[in-house]
C-alpha cells in the first residue's frame, strides 16, 4: 500500500430525495455524511415519482438542475440522475443493487435517510433487502427522535447499530449522525414560495435564483 493511502476503502455516501427544491437542510446532511464518516463523495439521487408518496410538484429537469446548481463548488458532493432516467423502478432497492453492481462487493456504500423516513422504513419496497446492500446512516429531524419505531424497525436499528468505526463493512450496520436537527421541509419552502416568500432564507442563491427564473412553485402550482 502506498504512504499516505487509508488502510480501509472510504465508501460512498448516497442521499436519494425528492429535493422538490433542493435546501440548505439537504445539503447540511450531505456535508455532515461526507464529513462524519470520511466518505470519498456523497451522490445526491433525485427521484423520479416516488412509489410511496404523491409526485413531486417540480418536473424531474427542473429537481434536477436545481440539484446540481445547488452542488455546483462543493467538494465530495455530485448529483447522480439514475432515477430520473426512463425504465427506473423509483425503488431504492433496484439503485443500491446497480450501485452495488457498480462498485463491486467491498467498498461500503451508505445511503443517508431522515429520522421520518425511517419509522416509515417498513413500508419501502424490499426494505429488508437494503442493508444486505448498503449501510445506513440516519440523520435527527425535528418531531421525529422522540416517536417509537415500528417493532420490526426498531429491531433493526437496535440489532445493526455500528460500533466499530473504524472497520465499516461494505453493507449491514447503521449509523446515526451527530449534526443537531434543523426544522426545514421543503413543504414549508413551497408555500412560502408560493406566498411570495423567498423559501424561509433556506435556499441557495443559485436554487433561488433558477425557481424564480421558471417561476415554479407559483400559488397555482402548489
Ligand atoms: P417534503 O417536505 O417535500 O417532504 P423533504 O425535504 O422532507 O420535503 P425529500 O426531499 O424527499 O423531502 O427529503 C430527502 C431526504 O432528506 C429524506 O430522507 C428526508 O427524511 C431527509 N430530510 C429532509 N429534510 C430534513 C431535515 N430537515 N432533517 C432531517 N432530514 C431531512
Amino acid at each position: 500500500m502506498s504512504a499516505g493511502k487509508p488502510a480501509r476503502p472510504a465508501g460512498i455516501g448516497l442521499y436519494g430525495g425528492t429535493f422538490d427544491p433542493i435546501h440548505t437542510a439537504h445539503l447540511r446532511l450531505a456535508r455532515a455524511l461526507r464529513d462524519e464518516l470520511a466518505l470519498d463523495s456523497v451522490r445526491l439521487i433525485p427521484s423520479g415519482v416516488p412509489p410511496h408518496r404523491p409526485p413531486p410538484h417540480a418536473s424531474a429537469d427542473h429537481r434536477l438542475a436545481m440539484a446540481r446548481l445547488a452542488v455546483a463548488g462543493e467538494p465530495g458532493l455530485d448529483v447522480d440522475a439514475r432515477e430520473l432516467t426512463p425504465g427506473a423502478s423509483g425503488y431504492t432497492v433496484d439503485t443500491l443493487a446497480a450501485l452495488r453492481r457498480e462498485v463491486g462487493p467491498t467498498l461500503p456504500l451508505w445511503w443517508l435517510i431522515g429520522a421520518d423516513q425511517l419509522a416509515g422504513l417498513e413500508r419501502w419496497h424490499r426494505w429488508q433487502d437494503l442493508l444486505t446492500l448498503a449501510n445506513l446512516a440516519v440523520a435527527a429531524r425535528p418531531g421525529f427522535g422522540s416517536l417509537p419505531l415500528p417493532p420490526a424497525v426498531d429491531a433493526l436499528w437496535q440489532s445493526r447499530q455500528a460500533t466499530d468505526f473504524a472497520n465499516f463493512p461494505a453493507a449491514g450496520r447503521i449509523r446515526a449522525l451527530t449534526l443537531s436537527p434543523v426544522d426545514v421541509s421543503a413543504t414549508a419552502i413551497r408555500a412560502d414560495l408560493a406566498a411570495g416568500g423567498d423559501g424561509l432564507g433556506a435556499l441557495p442563491p443559485a436554487v433561488l435564483g433558477y425557481i424564480r427564473r421558471h417561476r415554479l412553485y407559483r400559488i397555482e402550482s402548489i
